[in-house]
């Protein structure tokens, strides 16, 4: 008996397409036997965790055959009083792509609908999709959110709107003023999701502040160890907001969802403003050094407020696949709606140089070498 496998998923399920994520340094290096890859493709911190956090990691080596503690006691409640908060507004997650989970998990039923920008952040759209929800996307206007058409676009069978602040992947920021109006004209059965997953790294005086929109409204920020914090590969992120809200999330949350690693290293890593002070300046200057670049290129970038920036060259599949042969691996941006760009992820000084050099180089080759991409 032949089994048709699909028949057994539902629609909605079917019809998902896989999320690509960016490709690991090893295999680049198997696939084309190179080596001394660089990897600018997930907007990762160079830098890496602080050494603090790798300590606390060794040190709670010993305790590995434990469960961990499944609130998250002692970072529940350092986090709570870092951002004046109490611990009851956090939820965490596995990663924050875990808290848009259970996010959709527990606010969205299948038909319902989810508000979301065209160019943002594919997860939020495969999440709401596997849940059997509906998706509204609202294009972007100049690379940036549009929230007035997000707000039109809120409808009765709305549930939620998905708000990534700075945007992934081009970077850009919705500020005070249009967010404040933005509040003002949502109804009160959405639910409002604010992704800050770059947050830290934002020093535009006109960055609204979402936490407090947490203490009137039903709005949910998001944030992750993944990003300054350099803890990508322990998985961890969390929302913030208002306690009777965030219940419903613990309600389906899985008791053991964030392993003892993950809590220690962050409960160290919060601590250490010095390393996060110093990641967000080899951002600054590492950008400046790649807009330059850009510049004398002559290429079109959007300006960016997070530690990637999306640059147009043309022809985004090739390129990204010429860089792949350099061992350089940067993000293409047809999935996300930018066929003629890549993402980079700012780098250390010398993965800067590299990626204009070789990104110099490979505009030289022009169309003529075949390689075709
Ligand atoms: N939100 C945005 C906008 C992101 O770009 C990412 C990571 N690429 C995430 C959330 C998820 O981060 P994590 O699950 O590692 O916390």
């Amino acid at each position: 008996m032949t089994v048709d496998f699909a028949s057994l998923v539902p629609s909605w399920v079917r019809s998902l397409e896989p999320y690509s994520p960016g490709m690991p340094i090893e295999e680049l290096e198997r696939r084309y036997g190179i080596r001394d890859s660089i990897k600018l493709a997930s907007n990762e911190n160079p830098l890496g965790p602080s050494p603090r956090a790798l300590e606390a990691v060794r040190e709670s080596l010993g305790e590995l055959h434990r469960y961990p503690e499944g609130d998250a006691f002692v970072l529940r409640r350092k986090l709570a009083a870092r951002l004046g908060v109490s611990p009851e507004a956090l939820v965490f997650g596995h990663g924050s792509n875990e808290v848009l989970e259970l996010v959709v998990r527990a606010f969205l039923s299948p038909g319902e609908e989810a508000v979301v920008a065209e160019g943002t952040f594919l997860i939020y759209r495969l999440i709401v999709q596997a849940a059997g929800g509906r998706v509204r996307s609202v294009p972007l206007r100049e690379f940036t959110h549009d929230l007035e058409g997000m707000a039109e676009a809120v409808g009765k069978g709305t549930k939620l709107v998905f708000v990534a602040n700075p945007n992934n992947p081009t970077g850009t920021i919705v500020r005070r003023e249009e967010w404040r109006r933005f509040l003002e004209k949502l109804p009160g059965h959405v639910v409002v999701v604010v992704d800050e997953a770059y947050g830290e790294y934002v020093e535009d005086p006109e960055f609204p502040d979402a936490l407090a929109a947490t203490r009137e409204k039903p709005v949910l920020v998001l944030r992750t160890f993944s990003k300054i914090y350099g803890l990508a590969g322990l998985r961890l992120g969390y929302g913030v907001g208002p306690p009777g809200l965030v219940e419903f999330l613990e309600r389906v949350r899985q008791p053991f969802n964030v392993g003892t690693l993950a809590q220690v290293a962050a409960a160290a890593a919060l601590e250490d403003h010095e390393h996060v002070e110093r990641s967000k300046r080899l951002n600054r200057e590492g950008m400046c050094r790649l807009a330059e670049g850009f510049r004398r290129l002559g290429l079109f970038w959007v300006p960016s407020q997070a530690n990637f920036v999306l640059v147009r060259v043309g022809d985004g599949a090739r390129i990204y696949e010429r860089l792949l042969r350099r061992g350089v691996i940067v993000r293409p941006m047809a999935a996300y709606g930018f066929p003629e760009f890549v993402r980079v992820t700012v780098g250390v000084p010398e993965e800067n140089e590299r990626l204009l050099r070789s990104l110099e180089e490979v505009l030289r080759e022009g169309g003529n070498d075949g390689s075709g991409g």
